[in-house]
């Protein structure tokens, strides 16, 4: 029995061939240097930082290099699958300005481009044209060992100290005959169908990775499967067919698969193929007890894309610190070119680092706030207004009720050269702004109450005009001290003893009175947005404590 013969019995009805296929997905039409490539989740549903990374720096050099970025989904492992999947990765991306050009575009099973389909179960008979190929080449065949068998020479070749798998002499269905494989076919035996490897262990293979340069790989000589029980093939050979048809130019991807590579690498050669470059991304990782590791979907909220949003970690922001770890480089080219859009910095893979990029939340709370500090006040009302909504629908009525009002308090100490950093996340307005609102007002009654503070009633009937400018205001407020033996700073210090205070402290009861904090934003500003009724509400309020 032919090779042609035994293909024909297990695929009867494909009859297509690679060279059709390659008609039906033409060479894309696009500039020298063009990178074309993917992200390729399975439907999880979940979204891991890791994962938000690499999209971000696959998006960056595809849209550099006037590429494509096309989404596949790998969902030939059905376990994985979840309801939504497809539309939680898009929306998810989309808010960070990674989207695509190409690939499913909902749950429904829409799609744009001419290189779909998309989905992966739904390209079962394109892998099998490939299968078949392969099949009637002799570089692939049947196997009908099952688990049970499949354990045992797991454990024989544990005791033995033998390499653990499926390859040379432990591949023994790689031996029968084509007349024993259809016999046992026709019987109705379950099977897979496995490649019939072409690589010799003790040789080396030279892997080139964009990022890590070339890397030496004994050869692969395991008959690994190609096609499951259910028709559907591996991911490794899921990966040949789709980035061969699809045109990818660079797999962008988790180093998790570095392991891969030399099979890889074997795949497209055994086919012909010109193999695509490679780039393995370092994984983001933490320091813990000293030691690090990668970030953990299990054991780090901060992996989870619903740990952004909880908070209201400004979108922009996080892109910044992607590209911060993308690329040494950027934060220093950043720092001098403060306006200039991410996209306008030139991203290679050769500085993208080798070892894995620490993840550290602290950094990125430092870029939030420099990042919020750029906004103007009205965009910055927006962004927390629309975060509000979402996640506190309470402080968002009392947020929006008077938008001038927010807005100005936000504007303070805005459009300034030092501008005011005390904002990282639209959650923070709340813990910075709660003393604006009467409703949410109150002191925090354990703290020792200032004796002194009566005299401020006489401050504001008889000094304190909302129409002053600042510097009046000053004055004014400098005035009133002398009254009652407060002193500016420099003649306090010269002799202490002569005064009760100095000015300063005039304005620390005040704030104090005003915010129950000792810091706070410019605080001339805030007794113009509080006016003067709720001011000396609160002194009243103060001094029955
Ligand atoms: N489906 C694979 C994953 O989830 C894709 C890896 C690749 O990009 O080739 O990691």
């Amino acid at each position: 029995m032919t090779n042609k013969e035994l293909a024909d019995l297990i695929f009867p009805n494909i009859t297509k061939t690679i060279e059709d296929l390659r008609k039906e997905y033409p060479k894309r039409n696009l500039p020298e240097g063009a990178i074309v490539t993917r992200y390729a989740p399975s439907p999880t549903g979940f979204v891991h930082v890791g994962a938000l990374f690499a999209c971000f720096v696959a998006r960056t050099f595809a849209t550099q290099s006037n590429g494509v970025l096309f989404l596949r989904i790998e969902d030939t492992d059905t376990k994985r699958t979840v309801d939504n999947g497809i539309s939680t990765i898009i929306n998810g991306l989309k808010e960070y300005n990674v989207t695509f050009d190409e690939g499913p575009i909902n749950d429904e099973g829409d799609s744009i481009g001419n290189y779909g389909p998309y989905i992966q179960s739904q390209r079962k008979e394109i892998y099998q044209v490939f299968v078949k190929h392969l099949l009637e080449q002799g570089l692939a065949y049947p196997c009908f060992c099952n688990n049970e068998e499949l354990e045992t020479m797991r454990q024989k070749q544990e005791k033995t100290k033998a390499r653990i798998g499926y390859y040379g002499p432990w591949a023994t269905c790689r031996n029968l005959s084509n007349e024993q494989r259809a016999e046992r076919i026709k019987n109705g035996e379950p099977y897979i169908i496995r490649l019939k490897s072409n690589g010799n262990y003790n040789k080396k293979i030279i892997c080139h990775d964009e990022i890590r340069g070339d890397l030496a790989f004994p050869e692969n000589d395991v008959d690994i499967v190609i096609n499951k029980s259910d028709g559907l093939p591996t991911y490794h050979f899921a990966h040949l067919v789709d980035d061969y048809l699809m045109g990818t130019t660079h797999v962008i991807r988790a180093d998790e698969w570095i392991a891969s590579f030399p099979l890889h690498y074997q795949l497209f050669q055994m086919f012909g193929f010109e193999v695509p470059k490679y780039a393995h991304i370092s994984p983001l990782s933490k320091v813990e007890d000293g030691k690090t590791r990668k970030l953990s979907k299990r054991k780090d909220p901060e992996a989870a894309m619903s740990y952004y949003y909880e908070l209201g970690i400004p979108y922009e922001a996080v892109r910044l610190y992607l590209a911060t770890i993308a690329n040494s480089g950027f934060e220093v080219w950043h720092a001098a070119n403060p306006k200039a859009d991410i996209s306008e910095y030139k991203f290679e893979f050769s500085k993208m680092s080798k070892s894995p990029s620490l993840f550290d939340l602290d950094k990125l709370n430092f870029i939030c706030k420099e990042y919020i500090s750029t906004l103007k006040a009205e965009d910055l009302y927006k962004d927390v207004a629309n975060y509000l909504k979402v996640f506190d629908a309470e402080f968002e009525k009392l947020f929006t009720r008077n938008p001038e009002y927010s807005i100005g308090f936000l504007n303070i100490e805005r459009e300034q050269k030092k501008p005011r950093k005390d904002i990282a996340y639209y959650s923070d307005v709340k813990k910075e702004m709660w003393y604006m609102f009467d409703e949410l007002f109150t002191y925090k009654w354990e703290d020792e109450k200032d004796s002194n503070a009566e005299i401020l009633l006489d401050y504001m009937n008889n000094y304190y005009n909302e129409n002053d400018t600042q510097q009046e205001w000053f004055e004014k407020v400098t005035e009133f001290g002398r009254k009652y033996n407060y002193v500016p700073m420099k003649e306090y210090k010269v002799s202490p003893d002569e005064f009760k205070g100095h000015t300063g402290m005039i304005c620390e009861m005040l704030r104090y009175i005003v915010t129950t904090k000792h810091q706070s934003p410019n605080l001339y500003d805030i007794l113009k947005l509080l006016r003067k009724d709720r001011i000396i509400n609160r002194i009243e309020k103060y001094l029955k404590k």
